[in-house]
C-alpha cells in the first residue's frame, strides 16, 4: 500500500545516492517532498532583450536551433550549450554541469528557460527549464536547493510524487474552521503551491498552509501549557532576603533601576508557588548576566540547585568565568558541563550534581543528556532561548521537580509578538543600559576606503586595544564562510604581522580549537580576531574597542546590532565600521540606520518597517520560532487567529473526543510526542 511516509527511494530515478542528496534538504519521505514548497515565484515576463539588465534573472522563450552540445573541460566540469531563436534575435543558452538536461533540449521545439542574463556574451546562464505546461504560465516556483540537488531535479521529482501520491494528501482541519475562514482544502493547496493555476490561487494556497502551520504550532504550544498546568504548582523558592541583599551589595556596581525591577519580578515568581515561565529581554550589554547570577544565588540560598544553559561552549565558559567572579566571596559551588568535559570529570560532576554538592551548573546541551540527574533543581535559565527547542526545554524541566524557568534573550521582540509566539509567557524587560557607557560610534564606509580604515585600525591597536573583523555571511554555505574568512585573515596577518597577532575563528574549528582561540584573544595574546558569525552571541572582551564588519549588507539589522554589541563593553570609546556597498536603496538605508541608532528596539522596529518578506530579524539571529511557510511578522494576523481558535478548542471539555475533531486528532497523533495529550 502506498503511504505518504514511504521513502523517496520508491520513486523511479531515486537511488541511494539521490536519496542522500535529497536528505540534505530534509527530504526523506514522499510527504517531505510534496510539502517542500517553493519560497517564491519568479515572474516569467518576457522582456525585450535590450530591456534586460546584465545579471538579471529572466525567462526566455524560443525555438531551439540545431543540436545541443555538451563540452567537457577541467576536472569534472562541463557545459551544455545551444541556441535559442527568440522573436527577433538568437541567443546562446548554457547550463553548467547538468549534461543530463541534453535530452530535454530538442531541435526545432519551443522551450522556456529561466536563468541569469549575461548581457556581454548575449548568453542566458540557464538555471531551470520550464516545462511546457508551466511555459503557458507567467510565473514559476523557485525552491531552496543546494549544490547536490538542482531546481530541475526537484521540480521533476515533485511532479512524479504528485502524480503517484497526490491523492493521499488529506484534510485534517475541522470543517468548521475551513468554512469560517474560507480556507483552501489541503490537497488542493499543496498542488497550487507547486503548480499554481494563477498567482491568486498560489496566494490562497499559501494562506491556507500558513494557517495550518500556525494552528499546529499553537496547538502544541497550548498543549504544553495545559500539561504544565496539570503538572501543578512549581516550587516555592524561599530565598534568604538578607543574604541576597548582601550579595547585591557586594557587586562592583550599583544595579540599574531596570535590573532591580526585573530582579524583583523574577524573585516574586520564584517565591510564589506559581510555576515561573518568564522571558527576560534586554539589549546587548544591558546586564542580563548579572541578573541571572542574582536569581541563581537566590535559589541557592533557598537550598535549591540552579542551571544555566547556553548555546555554545565558548559562551558556557564565559558565563562560568563571570559567575566565578561574581560568586568569589560566597561559598557557592559552580561547575561546567559541556560536550568536551572529560569522561572522568564528567562522572564526578554528575555524581556531585545528584548528591547536591554542586549548587550551580553551567553548560550546553550536555545538561539535558539522559544521565544527568539533579538533587533538587529549582531554577533553570536559558540564554538565547531560541536555540533550544520546546522539547529540550521540556526535558530539562522534567529533571527537577518542575523547576522555575527563565529565558533570556537579547532579541527585542515586541510584546504582543512575544505573547503569541511563546504562549502567554510572562515578560520582563531591561530597558536601560548601565550608566557611564560610552556609546559605540558606528560608521559606514565603501570597500574602496578600506585602506584608510586599516591604517586607522593600526593606531587603535597601537593604543593597546583589540579589534574584531567580522567576515561576510554567505547564505547556507559554511564552507564558503570559512574560505572567505581565511582569505581575509591571511590578508590582515600580512598587513599587521608580526607586530600584532591576528587570529582566526570559524565554525569548522573544533570546540577545543575555538576555545583556544577565544582564550588567546581574551588574554590579549592575539590582538585582532578575524571571525565568522560564530562570535555573535554574548562574547565579552572589554579591551576590544573596534569592530570591522565586512560586506555588512549581508547581515540583518538585528544581527549587525548583536555583532556590534561585542564592543563598547569597557571604559574606552568604541567603534564599529560597516564596510559595505549595498546594491539597492533598502541596503543603503539599513547601513544608514545602523550609524544613527544604538537602540535595539528602534532597530528591530525599523527592520519591521523596511524589510522584504522573509528578511526580518535575519533568520539566524531571530529570537522567534522559525516557520516553513508563514512569517511571524508579516503573517501575524493569521497567527493571532490561530491562537484564538486553538484557545477556544482547549476550553471545550476534551475536544479530542468530539467527532468533528477526529481527523485533527489523528493528524496530530502522527507525531508520537503528542500521545500524552489524550489520556
Ligand atoms: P548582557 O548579558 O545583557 O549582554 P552583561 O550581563 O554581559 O550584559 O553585562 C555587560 C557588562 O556590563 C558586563 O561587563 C557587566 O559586568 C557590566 N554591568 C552589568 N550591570 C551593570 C551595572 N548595573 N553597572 C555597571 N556595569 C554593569
Ligand atoms: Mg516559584
Amino acid at each position: 500500500m502506498k503511504r505518504l511516509t514511504d521513502s523517496v527511494t520508491v520513486l523511479a530515478g531515486v537511488g541511494p545516492k539521490r536519496a542522500e542528496s535529497l536528505a540534505t534538504l530534509g527530504i526523506e519521505t514522499i510527504e517531505d517532498l510534496v510539502t517542500y514548497y517553493p519560497f517564491r515565484y519568479d515572474d516569467i515576463q518576457e522582456k525585450a532583450l535590450d530591456e534586460i539588465l546584465d545579471q538579471e534573472k529572466v525567462v526566455l522563450k524560443g525555438v531551439v536551433i540545431g543540436e545541443p552540445i555538451v563540452s567537457y573541460y577541467g576536472y569534472r566540469k562541463n557545459r551544455l550549450s545551444f541556441k535559442l531563436m527568440l522573436e527577433h534575435a538568437v541567443v546562446s543558452v548554457s547550463f553548467f554541469n547538468q549534461p543530463y538536461l541534453k535530452s530535454k533540449v530538442i531541435a526545432n521545439e519551443e522551450m522556456a528557460i529561466y536563468g541569469k542574463w549575461d548581457a556581454k556574451r548575449k548568453t542566458l546562464m540557464g538555471m531551470k527549464i520550464i516545462a511546457s505546461k508551466e511555459a503557458g504560465q507567467d510565473f514559476s516556483p523557485i525552491y531552496h536547493v543546494n549544490k547536490s540537488v538542482r531546481q530541475n531535479t526537484l521540480v521533476d521529482l515533485i511532479k512524479v510524487a504528485f502524480e503517484e501520491y497526490g491523492d493521499l494528501i488529506e484534510e485534517w482541519l475541522p470543517a468548521g474552521l475551513i468554512n469560517k475562514y474560507q480556507l483552501m482544502l489541503r490537497p488542493e493547496a499543496a498542488r497550487q503551491m507547486h503548480f499554481p493555476d494563477s498567482i491568486q490561487q498560489s496566494q490562497g494556497a499559501r494562506r491556507r498552509l500558513i494557517f495550518e502551520e500556525f494552528f499546529e504550532f499553537q496547538m502544541r504550544l497550548q498543549q504544553l501549557r495545559h500539561q504544565e498546568r496539570e503538572l501543578g504548582d512549581g516550587q516555592e523558592i524561599l530565598y534568604d532576603v538578607k543574604q541576597l541583599k548582601a550579595f547585591t551589595d557586594s557587586l562592583p556596581f550599583e544595579l540599574t533601576d531596570a535590573q532591580k525591577r526585573v530582579t524583583n519580578e523574577i524573585c516574586r515568581d520564584m517565591r510564589s508557588h506559581k510555576h515561573m515561565l518568564r522571558l527576560l529581554q534586554g539589549d546587548v550589554g544591558s546586564g542580563k548576566t548579572v541578573v541571572a547570577a542574582i536569581v541563581l544565588y537566590a535559589a541557592v540560598t533557598a537550598g535549591f540547585q540552579g542551571a544555566l544553559m547556553v548555546p555554545t561552549e565558548i559562551l558556557a565558559e564565559q558565563h562560568l568565568e563571570s559567575l566565578f567572579g561574581l560568586f568569589a566571596k560566597t561559598d557557592v559551588t559552580v561547575k561546567l558541563l559541556t560536550g568536551s568535559t572529560k569522561a572522568k570529570e564528567r562522572r564526578e560532576i554528575l555524581a556531585d550534581l545528584a548528591a547536591g554538592k554542586v549548587d550551580i551548573i553551567v553548560g550546553t546541551h550536555a545538561l539535558i543528556q539522559k544521565d544527568v540527574d539533579f538533587h533538587n533543581l529549582g531554577l533553570v535559565i536559558t540564554d538565547e532561548q531560541h536555540r533550544f527547542g520546546v522539547n529540550q526545554r521540556k526535558v530539562l524541566r522534567e529533571k527537577g521537580s518542575n523547576p522555575d524557568v527563565l529565558f533570556m534573550t537579547a532579541t527585542p521582540i515586541p510584546r504582543t509578538l512575544a505573547i503569541t509566539a511563546y504562549g502567554e509567557m510572562d515578560v520582563s524587560v531591561i530597558d536601560e543600559l548601565p550608566a557611564g557607557r560610552i556609546p559605540i560610534e558606528t560608521r559606514w564606509i565603501k570597500p574602496a576606503q578600506l585602506d584608510v580604515v586599516l591604517e586607522w585600525l593600526q593606531k587603535e591597536l597601537a593604543k593597546g586595544h583589540q579589534a574584531y573583523v567580522i567576515c561576510p555571511l554567505i547564505e547556507e554555505s559554511e564552507t564558503l564562510d570559512v574560505k572567505n574568512a581565511t582569505e581575509i585573515y591571511e590578508k590582515l596577518a600580512r598587513y599587521y604581522g608580526p607586530t600584532y597577532n591576528v587570529g582566526l575563528l570559524h565554525g569548522k574549528l573544533s570546540a577545543a580549537e575555538k576555545d583556544e582561540m577565544m582564550t588567546e584573544f581574551k588574554e590579549n595574546r592575539c590582538q585582532l580576531l578575524v571571525s565568522t558569525t560564530v562570535i555573535e552571541v554574548g562574547v565579552n572582551v572589554p579591551n576590544a574597542t573596534a569592530m570591522l564588519i565586512m560586506d555588512a549588507e549581508r547581515f540583518g539589522l538585528a544581527q549587525l546590532h548583536q555583532l556590534r554589541g561585542r564592543v563598547g563593553r569597557g571604559a574606552h570609546a568604541s567603534h564599529c565600521i560597516l564596510v559595505s556597498e549595498p546594491k539597492n536603496d533598502m541596503g543603503k538605508q539599513r547601513m544608514k540606520i545602523m550609524t544613527e541608532t544604538n537602540d535595539g528596539f528602534v532597530l528591530s522596529q525599523k527592520d519591521l518597517e523596511m524589510r522584504g518578506p522573509g528578511e526580518v530579524f535575519g533568520s539566524r539571529q531571530s529570537g522567534l520560532p522559525q516557520f516553513l511557510i508563514g512569517d511571524l511578522i508579516s503573517d501575524f494576523p493569521i497567527m493571532e487567529v490561530a491562537r484564538q481558535e486553538v484557545a477556544s478548542l482547549w476550553e471545550l471539555d476534551k475536544w479530542w473526543e468530539l467527532p468533528e475533531n477526529q481527523e485533527m486528532k489523528d493528524y496530530l497523533l502522527g507525531d508520537q510526542q503528542t500521545n500524552a495529550w489524550f489520556d
